[in-house]
């Protein structure tokens, strides 16, 4: 398969993600994961004509029909939510929840840093939504 073929052909989701006795619950970006990064400042026009990331779409889609959780969280705003259902739903996305208001990661922040009771994975977007593979890295947790 060539590159090119590569990045566009849906990657089939790793037998770890198709076992139902381990569903979980995905909380998913909007801009510049599932769709082309708009800003809020653009405005509704501007999200609706959004580019969708087909690959992105095509692997949130198979996640949802393994039984995962799909909630999409997103910094988009109230103001926001029927532009974002109607594309949601023109590309034919898949999804059990939509949560706006994520806090904005505007300078001087950098990062999000989810803190929960429960298990709690992270998965930093880079343009291309594979199965997830386990890599040996290092993170910050606490110190037990
Ligand atoms: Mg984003």
């Amino acid at each position: 398969m060539n590159s090119l073929q590569n990045r566009l052909a849906p990657q089939k989701l790793s037998s770890q993600e198709s076992n139902n006795s381990k569903r979980k619950i995905f909380l998913i970006d909007i801009d510049g994961t599932i769709s082309e990064d708009i800003r809020n400042e653009e405005g509704p026009e501007r999200m609706s004509s959004a580019e969708p990331i087909t690959s992105s779409i095509d692997a949130v889609n198979e996640l949802y029909d393994l039984g995962h959780y799909i909630c999409f969280f997103t910094a988009r705003t109230n103001e926001h939510e029927q532009v974002t259902r109607e594309w949601l739903r023109k590309y034919r996305v898949k999804y059990h929840q939509l949560i706006l208001n994520k806090p904005r990661k505007l300078s001087p922040f950098t990062e999000y840093h989810l803190i929960d009771d429960s298990p709690v994975r992270a998965t930093t977007f880079k343009g291309k939504f594979t199965g997830f593979v386990k890599k040996e890295t290092t993170i910050e947790v606490f110190d037990e």
